[in-house]
This record gives structure tokens, C-alpha cells and sequence, in this order.
């Protein structure tokens, strides 16, 4: 199957009698059995399922679709982006490992690399990683990990997936990468060598602002040792979360193929706006799109505020990929935990705002953009 048939037929047909289209939730914290050899046959790989918390047919399909979409041989699902790249760390780093992650990160990992991992014995090291040398300075005895984003947020970098995974795997670290702002319809980052792949499902995947979930994926061997962190930590996602995703899924490719269009045209757009002192948008970033965020940077530091309360009625939210155009102030919201230095380090600064382009009529999202700015 190509990517657009596999987008929506990732699940198996429904066997059972009532031969329902779609996959029942299974709303249940647990599963049944006729007697205790059948409950003991799980544990001998007879049986699929047992307690939610280690596994449920609704989170498996949201692992097994983005798993299918990224060229995986696996996937899991959890109940959030950052509990997915916090068991993924921990199937493969232990207390006394280190790690290396970009420093151009989203400021909720960075909050979990920087602080949380620090109280679990695992150091971090942050790098640009469009610099070479400065990735392979890094590298300790003890490095186990190279972290990066395929596009990074919000100043909108591709990054050189090849060119990092080869100096990773030089130095035998595994590598993952968070593939949140282009989704497996433009980049897929098993195809340049990552072990991990991993998602904040909240965002493109689901694609409606309506589930909080994470996904990672890998091999089975890795996948496994994520599931039983998944499982232990408690991090499960719940199965009606699970549905709503897989559901949403389902219009990854016809929503990435509109939003990214919106995106190309409002970027263009708005380039020698006098009101913009920059656009940021990538260019070739892959061959079905450039992404759907795009962000800008106003003239004018002190106009930020001004700017937001004309925005009709597009949402201001801490979030983005919904269906819907919003924006959302990165200083005081992704990249609040970001200390000053980082922040002014990495470009990301006071007057920028962050578009996630929705699927409307292109021409109403830069008309408003355009009042609002005038
Ligand atoms: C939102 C986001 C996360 C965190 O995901 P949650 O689902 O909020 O835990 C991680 N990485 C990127 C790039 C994100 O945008």
C-alpha cells in the first residue's frame, strides 16, 4: 500500500460477529478469562491482552497506525508526547548514562532532559546540532543517546537527519527523534537510520485538539522494552484517548496536504510585510510540503499584545496542528522553561508568534493576518 491507503487501513477488519466498520472502544480496565490457564496463557504469549495499563486494543492501533506510517516494526502509545520520550529515554539510558540533545528543543523536553532526567542519575549535554564538531566534542564514554526534532520549534529548522544519525552511529549512540512538526507525511526519519521515532499524538497525529497522547516507534526490541516502562511507570494511554486518535489519524494525509498548503501560501503572503521583520518557513523541506507552522517576527518588539487582540476569531492557545488556524506566543508558552540565554542564544525572541495554519479557505487566514497587521 502506498502512504495515503495505509494512512487510513492500518487496522485489521473486524472478525467478530457483529462485523462493526469501525473498532469498538474497549472501555475497560481490564480483561476477563474462562478459567486460570487461559489467564495464565498471557504470560506464555497466548493471550494479546490483560490489564489496560500493559495494553488495549484501542492505544495498540494509535501504536501500530503511526508505526505503519513511519516504517516501523512497531509502536506504542502513551498518554502524552513527553511520557513517550520519558520511556523511551529509559529503554535505553540508566542512571550514571548520558545523553545529547539539541539544544533548538521543545520546552517541555527540555524541562524533562534538563531537570527530571538530572534527579534519575541521567546527565545531559545540549548542542547545536547543525555543528558537527560540537556534537562529536560532546560525546562521553558514557553517551547512550542523540536526541534531536526532524523540524524544530518554533524557528522552524530541518535538520540534517542523515548527517546527525551517521555521527551517532560512528560513536554506536542510538538516536530519536522527535518527528512531531512534520509527521511521517513528509519526513520519516526510520528511512535516515533512527532507532526511535517518537510523537506528541496531541498535536498532527490526532489533529483536532480534542486527546493529549504520545507514540514512539522503533524495532521490537526497543518497542518492548518502551512498552514495559509504559506499563510501570504508569504512563498508559486511556483506550477511548487511544479511538479518538486512531479516528484522527485516519486525515493525517488530507489534513497535512491543505495545511501545508495554507502554510506555503500564508508564508508568501506575508513575506515584506513592513510590519514582519521575518518569516520563518522552511524551504524544501521535503517533497509533499514544507510543514504547516509558520512563524513570525514582528517589527515592532512592543506590538506583540496589540497584534494578538485583533486576531478575529483566531484562537490564542498553548498548542498547535488542530484543524482549526491558531497561534501561540512561544516565549511564554513552549518555551517559558527555556532560560533567557537559551533562548536569546537560539533566536527565540520577544516579538515572535507561531501560526499553526488550520485547513480554512487559505484566503481568509491571510486576510485576517493581513488586517491584523496593518
Ligand atoms: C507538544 C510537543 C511535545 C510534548 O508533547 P505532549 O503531548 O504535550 O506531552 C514534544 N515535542 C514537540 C515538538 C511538541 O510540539
Amino acid at each position: 500500500m502506498r502512504f495515503k491507503t495505509k494512512n487510513v487501513h492500518f487496522q485489521e477488519k473486524i472478525q467478530s460477529e457483529d462485523m462493526s466498520k469501525t473498532k469498538p472502544i474497549y472501555q475497560t480496565s481490564a480483561f476477563s478469562f474462562s478459567d486460570l490457564e487461559e489467564m495464565e496463557s498471557f504470560f506464555e504469549g497466548n493471550k494479546s491482552y490483560f490489564y489496560t495499563r500493559m495494553g488495549n486494543p484501542n492505544t495498540d492501533d494509535l501504536g501500530k497506525g503511526v508505526a505503519d506510517l513511519e516504517g516501523a516494526e512497531m509502536g506504542i502509545a502513551s498518554s502524552s508526547g513527553l511520557s513517550a520520550i520519558l520511556a523511551g529515554v529509559l529503554s535505553v539510558a540508566k542512571s550514571g548514562d548520558h545523553i545529547i540533545a539539541t539544544e533548538d528543543l521543545y520546552g517541555g523536553t527540555y524541562q524533562l532532559f534538563a531537570h527530571e532526567l538530572k534527579d534519575f542519575g541521567i546527565s545531559v549535554t545540549f548542542v547545536d546540532c547543525c555543528n558537527r564538531e560540537e556534537i562529536e566534542e560532546a560525546i562521553q564514554e558514557n553517551t547512550v543517546l542523540l536526541f534531536t526534532e526532524s523540524i524544530t520549534n518554533p524557528l522552524l529548522r530541518v535538520e540534517d537527519l542523515e548527517g546527525i544519525i551517521k555521527i551517532a552511529a560512528t560513536h554506536k549512540l542510538k538516536t530519536m527523534v522527535d518527528n512531531t512538526f512534520a509527521t511521517p507525511y513528509l519526513i520519516r526519519p526510520h528511512e535516515a537510520g533512527a532507532d526511535m521515532v517518537v510523537h506528541s499524538a496531541t498535536k498532527y497525529i490526532a489533529g483536532h485538539s480534542d486527546v493529549s497522547a504520545g507514540v514512539l516507534t522503533g524495532s521490537r526490541n526497543i518497542i518492548m522494552k518502551a512498552k514495559a516502562k509504559v506499563s510501570s511507570l504508569g504512563s498508559n494511554l486511556g483506550p477511548f484517548d487511544g479511538w479518538l486518535g486512531t479516528r484522527g489519524l485516519k486525515t493525517l494525509s488530507l489534513r497535512m496536504e491543505r495545511q501545508c498548503g495554507n502554510a506555503q501560501k500564508l508564508a508568501d503572503a506575508l513575506k515584506g510585510h513592513s510590519a514582519i521583520r521575518k518569516v520563518y518557513y522552511p524551504e524544501a523541506a521535503a517533497t509533499r510540503g514544507n510543514g504547516a507552522i509558520v512563524t513570525i517576527d514582528l517589527t515592532d518588539d512592543k506590538s506583540v499584545f496589540e497584534f494578538s487582540k485583533k486576531l478575529e476569531w483566531i484562537k490564542i492557545v498553548p498548542t498547535l496542528a488542530g484543524v482549526e488556524t491558531s497561534i501561540s506566543y512561544p516565549i511564554n508558552t513552549s518555551h517559558r522553561p527555556l532560560p533567557r540565554e537559551m533562548r536569546e542564544k537560539l533566536g527565540v525572541t520577544d516579538s515572535m508568534i507561531r501560526i499553526s495554519v488550520g485547513i480554512e479557505d487559505a484566503e481568509d487566514i491571510i486576510e485576517v493576518f493581513k488586517r491584523a497587521l496593518d
